[in-house]
């Protein structure tokens, strides 16, 4: 694989060349939100110059040509992540929260009760882990999480254990935000189909950086965020296989998720429509599809490879200071793009303060996985996180603003 070209990459993002102090930004919370490149910002902005309207209910030219760019949108999402039954099979909601939401309120309210087990892992995003655990609350299901190992890898024996025939689903996340773990999710998918179960897979920090084929995962939902891969906030994607979602019931009622209504009824619309109530995200739609056009043209491999080299680097320099405790499995093909850390003497909001000092962006919390941190024992840790156009230099200085930190604080 040939690397990335970064330098010509970081051109199509003027937003890195931003100074602050007289610094030049160095952007490492792309796990949080990556930034937009031209591209992108390029296909909204003629969306909104040249054929915004309302979608589908219109006669006008304006309105049929935004109608074919909306619908196209999930024609090419359903593409790039091998969903072979095409738009019917992508809804499109605000984010991986709003997905997860979705399946929770759809199908979980009316499919779950007492008996039934819905099977999470400890490193779950809250977006997952308080949607489960309050359905589960509303329905009667018990609420199971696999264990994580002390090197931050699921235990997949626990997951065999807890996954029996009273497991109705289990949601998992693909890339942890916080361990950066690469999940075996095609594995956990296969042992929860062999107890009929379904399986949802997050994968939001996964699409952005990696090749993803949700058929081959054979997940039965698979959900993630635009902001994360690219493209715009306010549009994420819920991945679902038809007969399933035909057998759901809608999670937003209005216009546009109907075929007929009368004072006493209605009837829903065909899919992905009928999860799709109100008029919808386009603008974002249509930048979505740039920031697809925009990824594949780099290529999903090559991305992958260069964020294992940006984090195996971060990781060794990290991993060279004695005061620095890193959290999640070693560098290695099951580890993605980011590093959670802490200094032993500094705690991770002083940390990212000094950092943004020298323009270093990194974040500071317990990035929406609290229950993860207690188990780790502690609040907080800090993370990098990185994309194509991050640099090892770039790592050099959030290492060399840690060095700053541990002086200021000694
Ligand atoms: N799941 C994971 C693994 C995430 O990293 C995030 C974002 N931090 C989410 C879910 C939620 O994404 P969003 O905020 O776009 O809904």
């Amino acid at each position: 694989l040939e690397s990335l070209d970064v330098g010509a990459i970081r051109e199509e993002f003027p937003i890195l060349q931003r100074e602050f102090s007289g610094e030049q930004l160095v952007y490492l919370d792309n796990a949080a939100t990556t930034q937009t490149p031209d591209s992108v910002v390029d296909a909204m902005s003629d969306y909104y110059r040249e054929y915004n309207a309302n979608v589908h209910r219109g006669i006008h030219h304006l309105s049929q040509e935004a109608s074919i760019a909306y619908e196209e949108a999930h024609d090419r999402v359903a593409e790039f992540i091998g969903a072979s039954g095409g738009r019917e099979e992508i809804v499109f909601t605000k984010n991986t929260t709003e997905a997860e939401n979705l399946v929770g309120y759809s199908w979980g309210l009316n499919e779950l009760g007492p008996g039934d087990e819905v099977v999470l892992t400890e490193m779950e995003h809250h977006a997952s882990l308080v949607t489960w655990q309050q359905i589960g609350k509303r329905t009667g299901a018990d609420v199971k999480y696999i264990r994580v190992t002390e090197d931050g890898r699921l235990d997949m024996d626990h997951a065999r254990e807890l996954i029996t025939d009273d497991t109705a689903m289990v949601s998992a996340v693909h890339v942890s935000n916080t361990l950066g773990t690469v999940n075996p999710v095609s594995e956990l998918v296969d042992i929860a189909h062999d107890r009929d179960a379904l399986a949802f897979i997050d994968g939001a920090q996964a699409v952005p950086n990696r090749p993803v084929d949700v058929e081959a995962i054979d997940a039965d939902f698979y959900a993630f965020s635009g902001h994360k891969m690219a493209g715009p906030t306010g549009i994420g994607v819920l991945y679902g296989k038809e007969e399933i979602l035909e057998s759901m019931q809608p999670y937003l009622y209005g216009g546009d998720m109907i075929t007929k209504v009368t004072f006493e009824e209605s009837t829903w619309n065909e899919l992905p429509w009928k999860f799709e109530a109100g008029t919808p995200q386009i603008a974002e739609a249509v930048g979505l599809v740039a920031a697809i056009d925009y990824l594949e043209e780099i290529g999903m491999e090559r991305i992958e490879a260069h964020e294992e080299e940006m984090a195996r680097y971060a990781y060794e320099q990290l991993d060279a200071e004695p005061d620095v405790e890193i959290y999640g499995p070693e560098p290695g093909s099951d580890r993605g793009g980011l590093v959670s850390f802490n200094l032993e003497s500094v705690h991770a909001h002083d940390l990212a303060s000094i950092m943004n000092d020298h323009a270093v962006a990194i974040r500071a919390g317990d990035h929406c996985t609290q229950p993860l941190h207690d188990k780790l024992g502690v609040a907080a840790s800090a993370r990098a996180s990185f994309y194509v156009y991050n640099t090892k230099e770039e790592i050099d200085k959030l290492v060399d603003a840690i060095d700053d930190a541990r002086q200021l604080f000694a």
